[in-house]
């Protein structure tokens, strides 16, 4: 990283705090993730915008925003562990792998996991457990998570997955309609039963969650 590229860093991080991310926690761990090594080459100089970029495969990273939004409402904990579907890049799962014990994460596109897997050890993160499959059926053998974060949408979203986090977890999740835009739900489970509460959090636009036969 250079000198430019440090003052753009700090840059984005006032303006995340200008827009209302107040965790210190989150806003550390996305200080310390270099976003230029989830994003091709020739658009590192655009790393530290406050925008998506392209990934590849028609799919996007995530606006720094949008991530720490999705972060600070999943309401972390460092005992927690975490299934994440959608890696994508890998951005959002290495800033989650700094707050929390475990992260489990799924990616539907092989040569896109292969790319995150390379900047997981890159930057030794170790905590990361990832498989190439269709995220709509979770990770079953490996539930009960903490909280789930869908970084992809969907129309809606299904009880089989929901009854994938215990009780008193959470799960954050761009619901609505496959093209345009979709609200950013935060979803919470009741602490001693299935009840679920849904809370709108913001209009996003997301790639949709595609269904795998
Ligand atoms: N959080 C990512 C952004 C991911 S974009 C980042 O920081 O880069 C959403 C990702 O969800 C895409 O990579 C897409 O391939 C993936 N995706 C779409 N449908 C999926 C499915 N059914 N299962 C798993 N991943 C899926």
């Amino acid at each position: 990283m250079d000198d430019v590229q440090d003052i753009e860093k700090a840059q984005l991080i006032m303006t995340l705090r200008s827009m209302g991310i107040l965790s210190s926690k989150v806003l550390t761990a996305i200080e310390k993730t270099p976003r230029e090594l989830f994003i091709p080459k020739h658009l590192s100089h655009y790393a530290y915008e406050n925008s998506p970029l392209p990934i590849g495969y028609d799919q996007t990273i995530s606006q720094p925003y949008i991530v720490a939004l999705m972060t600070e409402k999943l309401d972390l904990k460092s005992s927690d562990v975490v299934l994440e579907i959608g890696t994508g890049s890998g951005y959002q799962t290495s800033i989650l792998s700094k707050l929390v014990r475990k992260i489990y994460t799924i990616e539907r596109i092989k040569p896109l996991l292969v790319n995150a897997k390379i900047c997981f050890d890159k930057l030794k993160l170790t905590n990361i457990v990832s498989k190439c499959a269709d995220g709509h059926l979770g990770w079953k053998n490996m539930c009960p998570f903490d909280k789930i974060i869908l970084t992809c949408s969907t129309p809606m979203i299904k009880d089989n997955l929901l009854r994938q986090i215990r009780f008193g977890g959470k799960c954050v999740a761009p619901i609505g309609k496959l093209n345009g835009n979709q609200m950013l739900k935060c979803i919470t489970i009741s602490q001693n039963e299935y009840k679920i509460h849904f809370e709108d959090i913001c209009e996003v636009n997301f790639v949709p969650m595609i269904k795998d036969n």
